[in-house]
């Protein structure tokens, strides 16, 4: 039997790419398109971090789009696709990517089959269980790093540790509004400053 290990589980959006917001509109939205990447800072150093010290990466992500009628199922797939390609150009290996499509209600022209309540959408733990059934890691030496209450949620409900990129600008995803359930173990103001935390926690 071979010995469980380390893992880090990442979200997608705001973790390790930005949003795109429309100057124009005033909106924000997910990346949809390979050509709307754009990494957050400290993500290719913290992910190459992670990776010397031995953790296995995965990414977890909720994408309700297709659901609600607003990006297609493969438009998704394409912008995970391209994302894992642009981090194996630079050294760094995503073991896994776990995705939830669903929405509970989902939206006008939906993907009706994807229109459903589900065990995967975080804050329920689904995507990380998968992830570490699958990549056969240690829930006790493992972690989620995100930025929303729901990735906080998600970690404490797979049993991981669970880490927050939490900038002081970003008010409108403040973790205390969402009490203390949603309290991280770890916290920091950009990527590669949490993955710090993670690597002085774990090498103690
Ligand atoms: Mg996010
Ligand atoms: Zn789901």
């Amino acid at each position: 039997m071979t010995e469980l290990r380390p893992g880090v589980i990442l979200d997608r959006d705001a973790t390790l790419i930005d949003v795109v917001r429309d100057e124009e509109t005033g909106t924000v939205q997910v990346a949809f398109h390979p050509k709307q990447i754009r990494l957050m800072p400290g993500v290719l150093g913290g992910l190459a971090a992670l990776a010397d010290a031995g953790f296995v990466l995965a990414i977890a992500t909720n994408q309700p789009g297709p659901a609600k009628g607003q990006i297609s199922v493969a438009a998704v797939e394409r912008t995970n696709r391209a994302l894992v390609a642009m981090l194996a150009e630079h050294g760094i290996e995503i073991a896994a990517v776990e995705v939830c499509m669903h929405h509970p209600r989902g939206g006008p022209g939906g993907v009706s089959e994807l229109v459903r309540a589900c065990d995967c959408r975080k804050p329920q733990p689904g995507l990380l269980l998968s992830a570490l059934r699958r990549l056969r890691l240690d829930p006790a030496r493992s972690f989620m790093i995100g930025d929303s209450p729901g990735d906080v949620l998600a970690a404490r409900a797979a049993g991981i540790g669970a880490a927050l990129v939490f900038s002081p600008h970003r008010c409108e995803l403040c973790p205390q509004r969402h009490g203390p359930t949603a309290r991280p173990d770890l916290m920091g103001a950009q990527f590669d400053e949490v993955v710090a935390a993670i690597l002085a926690a774990t090498l103690r």
